[in-house]
């Protein structure tokens, strides 16, 4: 365990308030007082702890309490004290925390998400208290302002231009920004402050504040207009209750959420909008911003640092109305939380896979359902567990029908492969590069979609066809050519391509296997050099060459100017972006997703490959998609060319209900993996004979799992397959508790695994 829940606290000094049961205790001759205190560390639960005499404490208040010879933030939890420890060895609470103390709702999700994924509660509240310099005392961050009537033309030049860009901009600045913004060293501004002609003042909290005028809402069609009356009265009546919006991709169902968030904000209450990581792009957080006339506080895995605490903070203090964030997000300490969206509710990125493995999108169902407040579910195309949950009776649904405005649907058509194949060392059949010269004759941008980062996906030995593996996985290394690397996706390994093949070696006899998007662009560069002087302007954007919000916003802006001619991407192109001159998507291996064999793998293609077409064609010129694909008659293929999704849903449907499977059924996979392949598999067959029997359920396994060997971990897994009426946590928690694996051996329960590699 890595020491970041620890926080440095110190004792509170003066005289905390005495509450009346404070004082009663006082009365009974200073009995001990005891509290349950949950600690950010996978422990089984919440530990007692002494509170010092006149100290108020009550469940969500946040102490530091010691652990052995640590200290840690932790919070007072609901529920009775354990009781085992005598008064005596009780170990009192160090310090309250001066922060807003965690709410009913929030205790209550952390204990639902412990259970239901079968983490230890410590383990989920150590993502409720994330940010543990948050809860100290909030540091004053310096600032500076100029003093009454300084004037340049009195000071020697360096001072002169500090006075300058005050005189401008006469707001208070930190000392550092002032000092870049004038061209001065750091000194100046000390000596400065020093003789008297700045002043220091506090500097504003990063929180949001909505001081700026909020942009005039659109003029809703008839459709969305009746769609966000029923959310905003959702909102206003307060409530729980599920809705699924859904309509096709630039239908507007952003308008519509954000009536819906509007609405929580004008009655005073904070609204969060949960989105899948890569969809955080600029654009998306813009029209929040010009919606509201302020940004929303943005909450991802890259928001660190000062930023973090301080939007923790406001958070907490009921300082930021809107949130808009990745997973995590769901466990802010909201105080008068009154909406949750999910946008992109399919997504797979809402499922977290290491450490706690839960499902951002359940769990904002059951974070709205435990503070009574309304959730929304939005996709162009749903997840079949939400449409199950629509057949239900459980959420209501809200439809729009068609795009916004004059944009009509992209016209989608499959380029059969077997008929027009690429040539030798191509990936682009001659439909698809004709479509593409077309269309930049024009003048328009072309989106070519391939999920593969790198060059090529295999690289092997032409003579003794040796094959490039990754050392610590299951994997092939797959080649990066600007960097001149042989890379593991896996585990990060990787290794300079070399100049012989390390098996027979030969030199010169290495050869690349299939397309990544480095390979496809190094195709187009040569196909379209003809496009215009100095050769097609290609952006290939991808996590390789995307690094940020900022490097994202960078590409979206050269593309928005036409600065670009040709986008090659993988799925970090396919949703939030909306890009007007865009007219050609072409998905250059649409089978790639349906391989591997994954319970959800047509579902996940379609909704993929109807994400990236969606793309197309936004303004007021019509979008093209060609798939290029070996199996045209493919489901997935005909749903997409068709346009069916009722058709295609229906059907896979049908096989989900006729097999069993999620969403009719449930799923808990149990990973099992060790350093020794026979640790792995003595592991797997004890859990295979303890394994309980009924009829409700079977489980499957143990198999080596797909990625058998990862990070240098032999890999196990058994698949517990039940009906919707088995308590699937009562089962397994039974089964596991009856279970001796040897030492070596770690074992991992994912319940609703959306994973299965
Ligand atoms: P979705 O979320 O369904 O993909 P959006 O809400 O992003 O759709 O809408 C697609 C585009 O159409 C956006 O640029 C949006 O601003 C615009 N749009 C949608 N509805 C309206 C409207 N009623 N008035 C003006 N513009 C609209
Ligand atoms: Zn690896």
């Amino acid at each position: 365990m890595r020491g970041g829940s620890q926080v440095k606290v110190a004792p509170m000094d003066g005289d905390p308030t005495i509450d009346a049961q404070g004082a009663k205790a006082k009365r009974q001759g200073g009995a001990t007082r005891r509290v349950p205190v949950l600690l950010p560390l996978p422990l089984a639960g919440p530990y007692d702890y002494a509170v010092p005499e006149g100290w108020e404490v009550r469940p969500g208040t946040l102490v530091a309490a010691p652990l052995g010879g640590r200290m840690l933030a932790g919070a007072v939890w609901h529920g009775e004290a354990e009781g085992s420890v005598p008064d005596a060895k009780l170990r009192p609470l160090a310090a309250l925390l001066p922060a807003p103390p965690m709410t009913e709702p929030l205790m209550r999700l952390v204990d639902w998400v412990a259970h239901w994924t079968l983490s230890p509660p410590g383990a989920v509240l150590r993502m409720a208290l994330s940010v543990p310099a948050a809860l100290a005392e909030p540091r004053i961050r310096a600032g500076v302002v100029a003093a009454p009537g300084l004037d340049p033309a009195t000071l020697p030049k360096a001072r002169a231009k500090v006075a300058e860009v005050l005189a401008e901009a006469p707001v208070p600045w930190a000392p550092g920004d002032l000092a870049r913004a004038a061209g001065v060293g750091a000194g100046v501004i000390k000596a400065m402050r020093e003789a008297g002609l700045l002043l220091s003042v506090a500097l504003p909290d990063r929180g949001t504040s909505f001081e700026a005028e909020p942009g005039p809402p659109p003029v809703l069609s008839p459709a969305q207009a009746e769609a966000a009356a029923t959310l905003r009265a959702a909102v206003a009546r307060g409530g729980s209750g599920a809705t699924l919006l859904d309509g096709v991709t630039g239908s507007g169902k952003t308008e519509v959420y954000l009536e819906a968030v509007a609405e929580a904000v004008a009655r005073g209450r904070q609204a969060l909008v949960l989105l899948p990581e890569i969809a955080l792009s600029a654009q998306v957080i813009e029209r929040f911003r010009a919606r509201f006339g302020a940004a929303p506080a943005v909450w991802h895995s890259e928001v660190g640092g000062a930023r973090r605490r301080d939007t923790w903070r406001a958070v907490a203090e009921g300082r930021a109305p809107i949130v808009v964030g990745a997973r995590s997000a769901l466990f802010l300490p909201f105080p008068a939380l009154g909406l949750i969206v999910v946008d992109e509710e399919h997504e797979t990125a809402f499922k977290q896979e290491d450490g706690v493995a839960y499902h951002a999108r359940d769990m904002a169902l059951v974070r709205a359902h435990l503070t009574d407040i309304p959730a929304i579910l939005v996709s162009a195309t749903p997840s079949l567990e939400t449409l199950a949950n629509v057949e239900r009776g459980r959420h209501a649904r809200l439809h729009l029908p068609e795009r916004h405005g004059s944009a009509g649907m992209p016209h989608v058509e499959a380029v059969d492969l077997r008929a027009t194949p690429p040539g030798r060392g191509q990936f682009l059949s001659p439909p698809l590069a004709e479509a593409v010269t077309e269309t930049l004759g024009k003048g328009e941008q072309v989106l070519l979609f391939l999920n593969r980062r790198g060059y090529a996906p295999l690289t092997l030995c032409r003579s003794c066809g040796h094959r490039f593996q990754c050392p610590n996985c299951t994997a092939w290394l797959v080649e990066h050519r600007y960097v001149k690397r042989l890379e593991c996706h896996h585990c990060g390994h990787a290794e300079p391509v070399p100049e012989a093949c390390p098996e027979c070696g030969k030199e010169g006899t290495l050869t690349p296997v299939g397309p990544g998007v480095e390979r496809v662009a190094a195709e187009c560069r040569e196909r379209f050099a003809d496009h215009r002087e100095g050769g097609v302007r290609i952006a290939e954007m991808s996590s390789d060459t995307i690094h940020g919000a900022q490097g994202a916003a960078h590409y979206a802006r050269m593309i928005e100017e036409r600065e670009v001619d040709l986008i090659i991407g993988t799925q970090l192109v396919a949703k939030g972006w909306h890009f007007p001159h865009l007219t050609l998507v072409g998905v250059v291996d649409a089978d790639l997703g349906l391989a591997g064999g994954d319970l959800r793998a047509a579902e996940r293609s379609f909704q993929v490959l109807h994400q990236v077409g969606g793309r197309a064609g936004r303004a007021e010129h019509p979008g093209r998609v060609l798939l290029q694909t070996w199996a045209p008659e493919h489901p997935v293929m005909r749903a997409l060319v068709s346009g069916d999704i009722e058709r295609f849903v229906a059907e896979e449907m049908g096989e989900r209900r006729a097999g069993g499977w999620p969403p009719f059924g449930r799923l808990a996979a149990i990973i099992v993996s060790a350093p020794e392949m026979p640790v792995a598999d003595e592991a797997a067959a004890a859990l295979r004979r303890t394994a309980p029997e009924g009829e409700a359920f079977r489980i499957l396994g143990p198999a080596p799992a797909p990625l058998a060997i990862l990070r240098g971990q032999h890999r196990r897994r058994l698949l517990l397959k039940a009906a919707r009426s088995v308590d699937v946590q009562a089962l397994l928690e039974d089964w596991l508790s009856r279970t001796e694996v040897p030492r070596a051996a770690r074992v991992d329960v994912d319940v609703d695994p959306v994973s299965f590699l």
